[in-house]
């Protein structure tokens, strides 16, 4: 595979390559279970510069075992709302993709806007696992159920997706599925990650085998140029470790055959400067960890979440962490795929003399852990990020340009 998702286009023969990876969010009920695994391998279009998956995963593959819950980053969201409103009349039909979409649309209703509906998963995108989530979502809203959907439900005034773009295999071919749910004109708002500034500060943290692409605002703006829908506006919003890239555009009138500009080439220097130092990043992290068995002391990795699970995955991490600590009731007595590290309750660490612990949960709530964890153990714990851009970061300043 070869060809650029987003503008089919030649990928670059340079790669991060993870090897076979497995789905970090399936927790294991055995230390020597199988976990199916796929191909995980960073690659970038050598014309548009979107970085993406060179082969993304397989949406069967990436259907969650447990029910999904995720906390999306909320700040901006009057903003949004705001800025739509004054473009959409009180009655206008406004319409949610997934369940992400939910608190965007009780915004509207608490403006007054009473004609709002999101998307039945299994009623009007035909998914019946009851776990599926934004992998089946992506791959169910087709130009042609799309059309299906408008004609049995009406189109929309305005369609609202938040944060499944990136998940798509096939970006364009999703955008065209949505837009054809708005009646002529109608908006439509696309939300996605802006990885700018993980690729910048170095943060391997931003590969995940469920995000098929990468944007920055260039390669965004770059994507929606070839999309069927007029730009009204493009914001990032900034948010401490990742900013929000939200796409505000009209349906276009008819077909579109519009210039695009050519972001590939600025884009490949910070590309080319990821994965230049990835492995001296792994160096630094792997040698602080045998240090501290050399010290005697215990390595735990705090938190059983895909971050956590893929920083010791992507580092090779597995021979060098005892245990992971994570008091969530469902992950007790569950092994982590790929390295198949058992995971513990915090308890477990409660007599452990010194020990190192990386601090692998969202970088939003890694402070308050750190200050509970440094209050209960003082100077028997050692303690790391698995974010770059951290004051625990294991090398904030060795890798940075
Ligand atoms: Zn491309």
């Amino acid at each position: 595979m070869s060809a650029c998702r987003i503008c089919a286009q030649a990928l670059r023969t340079r790669r991060l390559d993870f090897g076979p990876q497995p789905v970090t969010k399936k927790l294991l009920r055995s230390a020597d279970a199988i976990a199916p695994s796929h191909p995980l391998a960073l690659a970038q279009c050598e014309s548009c510069g979107t970085v993406q998956l060179a082969d993304p995963f397989p949406a069967a593959l990436l259907v969650p075992s447990e029910p999904a819950t995720t906390r999306e980053p909320e700040g901006h969201l009057d903003a949004l709302v705001e800025r739509l409103c004054a473009l959409l009349p009180k009655d206008a039909r406004i319409v949610g993709v997934s369940s992400k979409d939910d608190t965007t649309l009780a915004r509207f209703e608490h403006r007054g806007y009473r004609n709002t509906y999101r998307l039945d998963m299994q009623a009007d995108l035909g998914i019946a696992e009851p776990n599926a989530y934004v992998e089946s979502i992506q791959a169910a809203l087709t130009p042609e159920a799309g059309s299906k959907l408008a004609a049995r439900l009406g189109a929309a005034d305005c369609v609202i997706v938040r944060h499944i773009l990136e998940h798509a295999a096939m970006p364009a071919q999703f955008v065209a599925g949505v837009s054809v749910l708005l009646k002529p004109r109608g908006l439509a708002a696309f939300e996605a990650p802006d990885c700018k500034a993980s690729l910048d500060h170095l943060d391997y943290t931003m590969v995940w085998e469920e995000h098929a692409s990468y944007f920055t605002g260039a390669t965004y703006r770059e994507f929606f140029q070839r999309a069927a829908l007029d730009e009204i506006a493009l914001d990032s919003f900034p948010h401490p470790y990742e900013s929000l890239l939200v796409f505000v555009g009209r349906r276009a009138a008819s077909g579109v055959d519009r210039a695009t500009s050519a972001t590939g080439a600025s884009e490949q220097a910070a590309f080319d400067t990821f994965l230049d130092a990835f492995p001296s990043y792994r160096t630094v992290v792997r040698d602080a960890l045998r240090a501290a068995r050399q010290r005697g002391e215990k390595v735990y990795m705090y938190g059983a979440g895909h971050l956590a699970v893929s920083f010791i995955n992507y580092l090779d991490l597995g021979p060098l962490v005892d245990s992971i600590v994570d008091d969530a009731p469902e992950k007790q007595n569950t092994f982590v795929p790929g390295c198949g590290i058992a995971v513990v309750p915090s308890q477990a660490i409660a007599d452990a003399g010194a020990f190192t612990c990386i601090l692998g949960i969202s970088p939003d709530r890694e402070h308050v852990l750190a200050d509970k964890l440094t209050e209960r153990f003082g100077e028997a714990v050692r303690l790391h990020s698995i974010f770059n851009r951290s004051p625990r970061a294991f090398s904030a300043t060795a890798i940075h340009r």
